[in-house]
């Protein structure tokens, strides 16, 4: 059956900013072929379309003169497991923390980092999502994705995504590719990632010497829920700004006038500044303009305190860009979509 097309539908329920635009047309499509004739409808009556997952990574600043495609699909399995190596496929309309919660109940190892991170499966190669020492190109098995190009369903290997930093070949060419379903590689015994701080020491806290997956879960949702802003109370995309990446003589520049830089070394000429801390040295932590601001607690959070549009934040974004790059010569780079 094909999936009905709703017009002029406000877009405010489907972004975590709570950005209100409207969408000339809103599909929900769950399942393959709901997403072909969706396009093919798009294309009959020549409209642009905007794949849409959970919006927690995207920033509304118009109305979307477009057909928006929400991937609704839904699904998991295990496509193989030989004992140790058990590979997982989820479509792309799951959402991913159901997929990670949903794969440490069967005991597999390897997502636990990832846990509590807003949006879809779908969304998850865009960015090669990150967070606490570990990319989903970490545990990443492959996908399979529609060529909207040629119409043809295209499987895509690691090396095929061309991933990195909060990048991949899907960002790289927006609109291109529409991916379907994912899978990741993940093991029954757990080779915890602890390298960062404040996951070690909420362990340490909680007493856990010898710490499951399950309980690096815990612990990382127990932070984020105390550190980052609930989309549903605060409207909010998440990290605004990648951490940028400098020269060793800029980041020791830098180091200079202001010994407390958060910095750490990112492969042999390279230094990762800690976006964040730039942002609040220059003292836009908390800053308001009408409802766009930065947020109280984590600088790196633009949110929206009601009635914000877009190109509100958008503007506050940009100058808070100039102000980085006026005190500390550092380029940011805005990390959400921006329509
Ligand atoms: P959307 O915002 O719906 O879409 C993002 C982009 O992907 C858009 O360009 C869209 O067109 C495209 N897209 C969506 N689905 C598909 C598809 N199936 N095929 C092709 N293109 C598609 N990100 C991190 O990396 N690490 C974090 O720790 C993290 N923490 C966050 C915390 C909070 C509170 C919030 C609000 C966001 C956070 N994010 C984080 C950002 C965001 O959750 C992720 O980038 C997530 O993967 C976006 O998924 P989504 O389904 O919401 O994507
Ligand atoms: P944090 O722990 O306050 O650390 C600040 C920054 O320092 C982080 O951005 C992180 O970089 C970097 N960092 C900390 N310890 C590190 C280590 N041992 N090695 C290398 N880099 C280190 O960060 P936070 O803001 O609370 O976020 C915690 C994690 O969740 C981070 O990994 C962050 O990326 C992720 N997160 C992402 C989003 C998003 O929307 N993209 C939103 C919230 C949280 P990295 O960011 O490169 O890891």
């Amino acid at each position: 059956m094909t999936a009905p097309w709703q017009t002029q539908v406000s877009l405010k329920p489907f972004n975590t900013f709570g950005i209100d635009v409207q969408a000339r047309y809103l599909v929900h499509a769950d399942n393959d072929d709901a997403v072909r004739q969706a396009l093919a409808g798009a294309a009959e009556r020549q409209l642009p379309v905007l794949v849409l997952g959970g919006g927690s990574n995207l920033l509304l600043t118009r109305d979307v003169d477009a057909l928006v495609l929400h991937m609704a699909s839904r699904g998991r399995r295990i496509l193989s497991d030989d004992g140790e190596q058990v590979v997982i496929e989820a479509e792309a309309g799951e959402a991913w923390d159901s997929i990670v919660q949903w794969s440490l109940a069967q005991g597999l190892c390897g997502l636990e980092n990832l846990s509590l991170i807003p949006g879809t499966v779908g969304a998850a190669p865009m960015q090669n999502i990150g967070a606490y020492g570990i990319e989903i190109k970490d545990v990443f098995s492959g996908l399979t994705a529609l060529d909207r190009q040629t119409g043809e369903l295209q499987e895509f290997s690691l090396q095929d995504c061309a991933f990195a930093y909060r990048a991949s070949v899907f960002k790289a060419n927006p609109g291109r590719w529409l991916i379907l379903r994912v899978r990741f590689a993940l093991r029954r015994t757990l080779e915890p990632q602890l390298a960062y701080g404040p996951v070690r020491q909420r362990l340490q806290e909680q007493g856990v010497e010898q710490p499951t997956a399950q309980a690096i879960s815990a612990a990382i949702c127990s932070i984020r829920r105390e550190k980052l802003p609930d989309p549903a109370m605060l409207g909010n995309a998440g990290s605004f700004f990648k951490n940028p990446v400098v020269s060793v003589a800029c980041a020791e520049r830098i180091r200079a006038a202001h010994p407390g830089v958060v910095a750490y070394p990112q492969g042999e000429d390279g230094v990762k500044l800690a976006a964040g801390w730039l942002i609040e040295q220059a003292g836009w932590k908390g800053y308001r303009e009408g409802d766009a601001g930065v947020h109280s607690l984590q600088s790196l959070v633009l949110v929206n305190h009601g009635q914000a549009t877009g190109a509100q934040l958008y503007a506050l974004a940009g100058k808070i860009q100039d102000d980085i790059r006026t005190r500390f010569g550092v380029d940011l780079e805005m990390e959400p979509n921006v329509y």
